[in-house]
């Protein structure tokens, strides 16, 4: 099977010096133009490479599919607090009836009655849930999340990331993103 694939269907996934990616969430990728400049500018090494082959007049090289950084770069232990990332930590469910459609927040304390926008009170909830949860304390309203909203680390998010992997991986990519998987006692 041929795929003809243009250089913007191109992009790389960028290792850490360890191999482990980047990031995860968004998956660390670089266009292949940013790509083939820190190949240039030596501070990636190329691991693995597209078929896909871009010519200029005086150069022709196969596009990089996976590359990694020479020098390792610290992950972050905590991640950001952002909409993504709650919704990663409740794994894209409401957390009062399950549905994954129409996804807001909720406070599960409400903002009226002093409830912050934390990790620690902040979980997805259905648009109908929230609606119907409106500004009242779980108690009153008999509504509790699944899960006691917490701060996740990287790592948590990463084990939930898993079920959720990003829609279009290059087969190259396989090898890099899925090792560190926790085995199974
Ligand atoms: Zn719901």
């Amino acid at each position: 099977m041929t795929i003809h694939v243009s250089p913007e269907a191109c992009p790389a996934l960028v290792l850490n010096a360890d191999f482990r990616p980047l990031s995860y969430y968004p998956l660390s990728l670089w266009s292949w133009q940013d790509a083939i400049k820190a190949v240039c500018l030596d501070r990636v090494n190329i691991v693995s490479l597209y078929d896909t082959v871009i010519h200029s007049p005086s150069f022709e090289m196969r596009l990089p599919s996976v590359v990694s950084l020479k020098d390792y770069i610290k992950p972050a232990r905590h991640p950001a607090f952002t909409r993504f990332n709650v919704f990663l930590r409740d794994h894209f469910q409401c957390q009062y009836c399950g549905s994954t459609d129409d996804l807001t927040f909720d406070h599960v304390i409400p903002r009226s009655k002093g409830g912050q926008t934390t990790w620690e009170n902040v979980v997805a909830a259905c648009a109908p849930c929230n609606l119907r949860k409106a500004n009242r304390m779980p108690s009153e309203i008999r509504m509790f999340p699944h899960q006691a909203p917490y701060h996740p680390t990287v790592h948590d998010l990463h084990n939930n990331g898993r079920a959720f992997p990003p829609n279009h991986l290059h087969q190259s990519w396989l090898d890099y993103l899925y090792w560190d998987i926790e085995l199974e006692p």
